[in-house]
């Protein structure tokens, strides 16, 4: 059910996971994607374009358009870049661009804790995860915005 999804950016340097909730939406949606190293170079257009830190994603906007019928109707209805990517329809895997590689090993060290004190590797864990969002939010993430209690 989840498919692996990459994409490569304009400049080929960065090869990225998406996330397709549902898949409602199909790989062909992405149009272009750019990482902080080709994004200098292109002319950002509101329309079919989300930024987030550097990154740009271009959707192709007839392509969502054509399969939104699956989307609630507040969500086809309004299509714009803003919904498809704050919905997850067509998204960074994790929070950010490289989040799946970075998390698995931060994450490892933590787990390391949890042989020898699993009770502090919960509260642990939780702060990891709280002080990482909040990390990634100052950084200036778009999805930086759970909370785990
Ligand atoms: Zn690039």
């Amino acid at each position: 059910m989840c498919m692996d999804h990459k994409f490569k950016c304009k400049c080929q340097n960065k090869e990225i996971n998406f996330e397709f909730k549902n898949d409602i939406l199909p790989h062909e949606v992405i149009a272009s994607l750019y990482c902080p190293n080709c994004s200098g170079d292109m002319a950002f257009d509101p329309k079919t374009m989300i930024a987030d830190n550097g990154w740009v994603i271009e959707y192709d906007m007839d392509v969502a358009k054509f399969m939104s019928t699956r989307m609630p109707k507040q969500h086809a209805e309004n299509l714009t870049p803003e919904v498809i990517f704050d919905n997850n329809y067509c998204s960074w895997l994790g929070i950010y661009p490289d989040d799946q590689h970075d998390s698995a090993i931060e994450r490892e060290e933590i787990m390391a804790i949890a042989k020898v004190n699993p009770r502090k590797y919960l509260t642990e864990l939780r702060d990891w995860a709280n002080n990482r969002m909040d990390r990634l939010k100052q950084q200036g993430w778009r999805k930086a915005h759970e909370r785990f209690a």
